[in-house]
Parts: structure tokens; sequence; C-alpha cells
């Protein structure tokens, strides 16, 4: 699950990791109380507006903006609460901004004494351990410091049985050209870091940039947090933070069925149970010649009530032109499995396009015998090359 900069950031603080006091607005005079009590609170005497959407470079989209008064705050909230911003991580036509994030400015006075380094913690699947990945040349494209000077880019194995170590930390300040108090406090900065990250069962942290202010005191001044969706059981506060706003409206539907759905270009509907199945069932639409229109695993107990709801789901979208349903009946019997379709389709009513099923496995023939005796517009199949075959002819 993806977070927005402020609970992301929210969610460091808990855990030590410096943060800018910030406080988010949905109007502009909104901003400008949250900017006052920010003045009071930090004595700043300049703020920065920040877009709050699930995409990262928006500060090169016209998202992150410095203002230098209360007046340019009420300005830049007002231009930036509705705009529908566009960077490189958007969709083309952008995504419409509701909330920005009023931020105590931590460049002031804009000396060249603040450095921006980049910091991030994720899985290396390489090697099952988890790693703090960094460099000193932060703010910008990371993607371009490797590409153009991968020896700027340093990482750290973290063992799982004793976590991140001392030593570690200090290598990583001692990387970044600190000494005394900013290096003391980049120490505790990278320590509070990983400890978040492990703490709120995150699967990617990154921080581009971090800041060392004139001061020498370190900051998260942006946040990326993606949180794994299978530990949300355990964060209640965390799941409370999911903005439907920012996702996909079928796959919210979809997900609330505990399907596992994912939008696809195509036009030919997939329903099939276990992941793998379901991407080798997309590899052979391909190799056949047609688009997957998504990729949809119902799950090990494909009952009734769940391909009802899967229908439901792949009919949402205006391109699908057919479905292959692809089950395999192991635990599940196929001949349940195909009264459930066969229910689902009366259920649903008007499906004016082909539906393809194939199942394999306990029961089959039982199933297939049901799908052709029950007078429905439903093909059937046991082999997946006739499935494959009976596809092409209908599209
Ligand atoms: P992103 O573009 O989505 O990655 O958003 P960031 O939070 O990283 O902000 C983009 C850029 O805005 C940063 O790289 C900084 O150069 C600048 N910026 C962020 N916070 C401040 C601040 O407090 N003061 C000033 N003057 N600039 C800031
Ligand atoms: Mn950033």
């Amino acid at each position: 699950m993806n977070l927005h900069e402020h609970q992301g950031k929210a969610i460091l603080a808990q855990y030590g990791v410096a943060v800018p006091q910030g406080i988010v607005a949905e109007s502009p005079e909104q901003a400008v109380e949250a900017a006052k009590t920010l003045q009071t609170k930090t004595g700043t005497k300049m703020w920065v507006v920040k877009a709050q959407v699930h995409a990262g470079g928006r500060g090169k989209g016209g998202g992150v903006k410095l203002a230098k008064s209360l007046d340019d705050v009420e300005k830049i909230a007002d231009q930036i609460i509705g705009m529908h911003l566009v960077t490189p991580q958007t969709p083309p036509e952008g995504k419409l901004v509701r909330k920005v994030l009023i931020q105590e400015d931590m460049y002031s006075p804009g000396s060249s004494e603040i450095l921006e380094y980049y910091m991030s913690v994720l899985l290396n699947r390489k090697t099952g351990r988890n790693m703090i990945m960094y460099s000193p040349r932060g703010g910008m494209n990371i993607e371009a410091v490797a590409e153009e000077t991968p020896d700027q880019i340093f990482t750290e194995e973290i063992d799982p049985t004793v976590g991140i170590q001392g030593f570690q930390a200090r290598k990583i300040a001692f990387n970044f050209g600190l000494s005394g108090t900013a290096f003391k406090n980049m120490v505790k900065f990278a320590v509070a870091l990983y400890k978040a990250y492990e703490g709120s069962d995150a699967s990617l942290f990154e921080i581009n940039p971090v800041v060392k202010t004139s001061d020498n005191r370190i900051f998260a001044v942006d946040a990326k947090v993606v949180i794994d969706n299978n530990s949300l059981y355990r964060h209640r506060d965390i799941l409370a933070m999911r903005d439907l706003n920012e996702e996909d409206p079928i796959e919210v539907e979809a997900s609330r069925y505990d399907l596992n759905y994912v939008k696809l270009d195509g036009n030919v509907g997939c329903m099939v149970n276990g992941a793998g199945l379901a991407m080798a069932t997309m590899d052979m639409i391909k190799m056949s010649g047609g688009e997957p229109a998504n990729f949809l695993d119902v799950g090990g107990a494909a009952n009734a009530k769940r391909v009802e709801e899967a229908f439901r789901i792949i009919l949402k979208d205006p391109n699908v032109k057919a479905i292959l349903v692809n089950i395999f009946g192991g635990i599940v019997r196929c001949d349940r499995v195909a009264q459930g379709i066969v229910d689902a389709y009366q259920n649903i009513g008007d499906i004016d396009i082909p539906i393809i099923v194939r199942l394999q496995g306990t029961n089959a023939e039982e199933g297939k015998q049901l799908i052709d005796e029950s007078g429905l517009k439903v093909h059937s199949a046991i082999a997946l090359e006739d499935a494959s075959k009976l596809v092409n002819e209908i599209l």
C-alpha cells in the first residue's frame, strides 16, 4: 500500500526519524492557518507547499513550491489544490490534487551549506536481506546518478538476526563525508530510519532528499513509503491511512472481495485460480495473438459468490470482448465451479459477450457436461489449446 508523503512522515516521526514540521490543508484558507501555526511553533518565515498525491517528481511538475509570505502560501495553495499534476510517475492526464502539505522551509537562509542526500531502505531479493541504499548525490533523479556515476551509490546489507549495527550507520555517515555533530545526527537518523522500516513492515522507504541543514541537523525532507499489504492486519493505524481516491476504482472493488485484480489494456478478460496459472493463461492468450484485459486470480477457494463477483468486475471494463475462465480443480471440484459459473451467468443477466470456460482437474468431465447442458451461451473446453482456439475463433 502506498502512502502520502505526510502519512509516511508521521510514521517516521513515531520512530524518532527527524522530519520537518508540517500540516495538511485542503483549502487555501486552511493553508494560511497551517502556515501561521507553523510560524508560531518553529519561527519559520518561509514555507513549502507540497501536493499530496501518490507520485514522485512533483517538484518538476509544479507540485512543490516555496512560499515567502502568507500571501504566497494562499496563492500557491490555490494553484496546487485542484490541479491535475503531471509528473513522469503519473498517468498522462495527471493526478487530481486534493490536499497540500504546508511545511516549514528547511533550506533558509538558503546558504550553500545545505546538502541533499539520497537514502532508501528496501529488500534485496538476491540475498533475501533488507538493505540501505544511499548516495551523497541526492535531491535529483537517482536513476540518472545510478547510470552516470554508479560508484556514487552505496549499499549496506542488514543482517535480519541483529538488525542495523552501529558500525554500519557510521559507515553511511562517513561515506556522506560528514564529521562532528552532523556525523552523529546522521548515525541516529540511519538507525531510526531502519527501525521505522522494520517496525512498520514497509517494503520501501525512499527519502530523497535527506537534508543536512547549515546548523548540522539531518532531516527527511521527502518520504516515499510503501507498506507490505500482507502486514496490514497488524497495522490498523496504517491501514486507516489508505486513500481510495489514489487507486483504480475497479481494483478497489476487487480488493473488497479479496480478488487479486490488475487491469491491463487488452480485450480478453481472464478469470483464473492461482497466480501462476493466471500468468500462464495471460501468456497463452498473447501467444495465440490476443491481449489480456486483466490479471485476475480468484484464489484457491473459487466458490460461486467469488466467481460471480469476478464476472461483475471483469465486465466493468468496456474493452472486454470475451472472457476466458481457466480453473484447475485441485481441492475445489470442477463441477462446483461450473455450477457457480452457470448461477453467476443467470444472476448477472444480459451478458452479451462470449464466455469460454476451461476446467481441468477433479470432476472436469462433470463440470463440462453441466455447462454444455445448461443451454447458456457458454463454451466449454477441457484442453487449454481448445480453449485458446475458441477464443481466437470468437474474436
Ligand atoms: P518530489 O519532487 O516529488 O520528489 O518532491 P520533494 O519533496 O523531493 O521536493 C522537490 C524539491 O523541492 C526538493 O528536491 C527540494 O529541492 C525542494 N524542496 C523540498 N523541501 C524544501 C524546503 O523546505 N525548502 C526549499 N527551499 N526547497 C525545498
Ligand atoms: Mn523527492
